[in-house]
């Protein structure tokens, strides 16, 4: 009987993502990483798709594509292949993580669900930019991870070197796990340092089977000695049975070594690097080796990522990843399938969940029946019935579930630690030709938004247009164009703007009246309001200190939405108001006359006066951007940066070019792409990602006020 994911218990599961910079060979491993494993296994009880077709036919015929979110496959471990039935069977689940940097909120989300990570570097290039920041990220959601030195047949391609960029640019701690033999052209396979066992691929094609030998090559012998003590050394160091050993002169054991260095690994104290070419068909077999052993399983991990509060009582709850235990997960994909309809890819943290089943959205506060779920293949969907702790499915179904929502059980609701996600800075507005556009524009931003939650829409109140944010000008521009071809609308788009926000300079108070009194039914609300500055980026707090009754607790919600609409509307050119606490003090009301109405324009009128007596100010985001370029342009692209109030941070040199690194207020900054190449003749690139909003100087605020037709638009402090 073929095996179905039932039988995988959970430390043979791996769910596992490929974090890399562009280019650096991220397609091409993961597709060569769903050949190999799709040549272990053959999956059952399938629904849609012909199993039984060989792969290699389907791969000419279409390619193999990596069409979903989240991948099913299957590898049994080369040590463990000798015995028989699917014991030795893994279920590897590959989460797919975007590759390009304005899609941070994709690379969150992902790390968030995934237990760890191949990151792959191309070896000529060593670690670049992007590789940097998805390092940054993958170490704040704590995701393990390994190295695959990739391109090592490229012109150029240097291992030490790359491990090397790995210890001075990333800051970790490199465990060489191989050395390659040969180089460039000459590349054709690794020495395994532990087992001293060299892996030879004779050709170059997809498939080729690798020569095992004991026969290293003779002049790497002695490298391969060095190189060998040094990793004994450096895991040895990790565990104090095997220091203990080590020092007294002992060797310990390849079993208690990898043993030891899966700790490590899990502990983020080391990380193991391969080598390989993916293109070439080098390496890919001994990686997903390196997968089982050293990557964690879910059971590995359980208390880091089972983390989150209780909605009800706000007090902090764990889930271990118990089949048994009550059921939560946490929704991190949603994507449109041509056949099924909306796929919500979910991953489930404790408990099981089946299908047919009702479950609690906790982020939203709904119930929503779940019609199917789906293991997903790289070629096929499975149906199975049910889903527990550590597995990663698709739901089929769901209405209201988003990207980051909790599902769990209603009896024992739980929101689990949410995946942070950067603040759109730039946003653009978005005019539908006709009434039937207008309707199609309201369905496909929604539908987009489900997809990206860094994606922003918003109604405009004085011009009526719809405005649209995001984190960079190529999402939106993405945006726009998926707009218009898989949704079909026809809409004229206006330029990029930067999304500025507003805040207060010092502490200030003020009354908000809204008194109402002759004729008819009367209106009376009446409060007043302190404001007070808070740090940059810790948003907004309301603080209640009504004492004695002064207002009714019934009116204290509408008050603080009177304050909420105000702030989002903001005072001295129409943004948004942030970084602040405003307090509600006293007030005074009327047994008759008042309302909720009342006390909501009351506070509203407050905090307009409050926040004008406290001075306002105008905070732009900054931009962390990078630029590489050869050095016979550094000076240009310095001085342009500095042109554009950019504060340069400092320059690295690699070998054929230098990095700028450098912080730029966005405003300045549209359009740089073209600058950029028509100053280096098209030969520097760069990357850039929102960091942080800063005051706006003053000379430029004054300039936008006088341009401003903002009509609540005061002077500036
Ligand atoms: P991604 O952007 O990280 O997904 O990278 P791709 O897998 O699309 O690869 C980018 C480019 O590098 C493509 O032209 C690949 O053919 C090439 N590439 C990938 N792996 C290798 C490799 O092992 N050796 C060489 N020489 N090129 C490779």
């Amino acid at each position: 009987m073929a095996a179905t994911n039932r039988n995988f218990t959970l430390d043979k599961i791996r769910n596992i993502g490929i974090i890399a910079h562009i280019d650096a060979g991220k397609t091409t491993t993961t597709e060569r990483i769903l050949y190999y494993t799709g040549k272990t296994y053959k999956i059952g009880d399938i629904d849609e798709g012909n199993t039984q077709m060989d792969w290699m036919e389907q791969e000419k015929e279409r390619g193999i594509t990596i069409v979903s979110a989240a991948t099913t496959a299957f590898w049994t471990h080369s040590a463990h292949s000798a015995s028989s039935g699917t014991e030795n069977l893994y279920r590897i689940n590959i989460i797919d993580t975007p590759g390009h940097v304005d899609f941070t909120a994709e690379v969150e989300r992902s790390l968030r669900v995934l237990d760890g990570g191949i990151t792959v570097l191309d070896a000529e290039e060593g670690v670049q930019s992007q590789s940097e920041t998805v390092w940054r990220q993958a170490d704040k959601y704590k995701v393990p991870r390994l190295c695959f030195v990739n391109k090592m047949d490229k012109l150029g391609a240097d291992f030490l070197a790359t491990v090397k960029s790995i210890e001075d640019r990333l800051g970790a701690n490199p465990a060489i796990m191989v050395l390659p033999i040969g180089a460039e052209q000459t590349f054709k396979g690794t020495v395994d340092l532990l087992s001293r066992k060299c892996f030879i691929w004779g050709s170059d094609e997809l498939g080729a089977k690798f020569e095992t030998t004991d026969k290293i090559p003779e002049d790497m012998k002695d490298q391969v000695e060095l190189y060998r003590s040094k990793l004994i050394e450096k895991i040895s160091e990790t565990d104090d049975v095997l220091l203990e050993k080590y020092l007294n002169g002992e060797e310990p054991s390849v079993e208690q070594l990898k043993d030891a260095l899966r700790r490590a690994v899990i502990a983020y104290k080391l990380v193991p690097i391969f080598a390989g070419s993916s293109l070439r068909n080098k390496g890919v077999q001994p990686l997903l080796d390196a997968v089982i052993d050293y990557l964690p399983s879910p059971l590995d991990l359980s208390s880091a990522k089972g983390k989150g509060i209780n909605p009800k009582t706000g007090e902090e709850v764990n889930r271990d990843p118990d089949p048994k235990g009550p059921f939560a997960g946490l929704a991190f994909k949603i994507q449109i399938d041509p056949h099924v309809g909306k796929l919500t890819y979910f991953r489930v943290y404790s408990g099981t969940v089946t299908s047919g089943s009702y479950i609690y959205n906790s982020t939203k506060n709904v119930r929503e029946r779940i019609g199917r779920i789906l293991l997903m293949h790289a070629n096929t969907r499975e149906e199975i019935q049910e889903a527990t702790a550590g597995e990663i499915v698709a739901l089929v179904g769901l209405k209201e579930t988003i990207t980051g929502d909790t599902l769990c059980d209603e009896a024992n609701p739980i929101i689990l630690e949410k995946i942070t996600f950067p603040e759109p800075v730039i946003s653009l507005a978005i005019e539908p030709k006709t009434r039937t556009d207008q309707e199609k524009l309201g369905f496909s931003l929604k539908r987009l938004m489900e997809e990206d939650p860094t994606f922003t829409v918003k109604t405009n109140h004085e011009t009526g247009q719809t405005i649209i944010s995001g984190v960079g000008e190529l999402q939106l521009e993405i945006m726009v164009d998926r707009m218009k071809r898989e949704f079909g609308v026809l809409a004229n788009v206006g330029a990029p703007q930067v999304a500025y926000k507003e805040t207060i300079a010092q502490e200030a108070q003020a009354e908000g009246k809204y008194i109402k009194q002759s004729g008819g039914r009367g209106q009376y609300g009446h409060c007043f309001l302190r404001v007070t500055p808070k740090p940059r980026g810790e948003g907004y707090e309301f603080i209640n200190a009504i004492k004695g009754g002064a207002i009714p607790a019934e009116f204290i919600k509408p008050i603080a939405k009177g304050i909420v609409e105000a702030m989002e509307n903001g005072i001295l050119l129409g943004y948004p108001m942030v970084d602040m606490t405003v307090t509600c003090y006293d007030g005074s009301f009327h047994d008759v006359d008042s309302s909720e109405i009342a006390f909501k324009i009351a506070a509203s009128q407050a905090l307009q006066a409050a926040t004008r007596k406290a001075g306002l100010k105008l905070l732009e985001p900054i931009m962390k951007v990078e630029v590489t370029t050869p050095s016979e342009f550094l000076g240009d692209v310095i001085g342009d940066l500095s042109a554009k109030r950019g504060q340069i941070s400092g320059t690295e040199d690699r070998s054929k070019a230098t990095i700028v690194l450098a912080m730029v207020p966005l405003a300045e900054l549209s359009g740089y792409a073209t600058t950029l190449r028509s100053m280096s003749q098209g030969r520097a690139s760069y990357y850039m990602e929102p960091s942080h909003y800063e005051e706006v100087p003053q000379n430029i605020v004054a300039a936008m006020l006088e341009k401003s037709t903002f009509t609540g638009r005061i002077n500036a402090q």
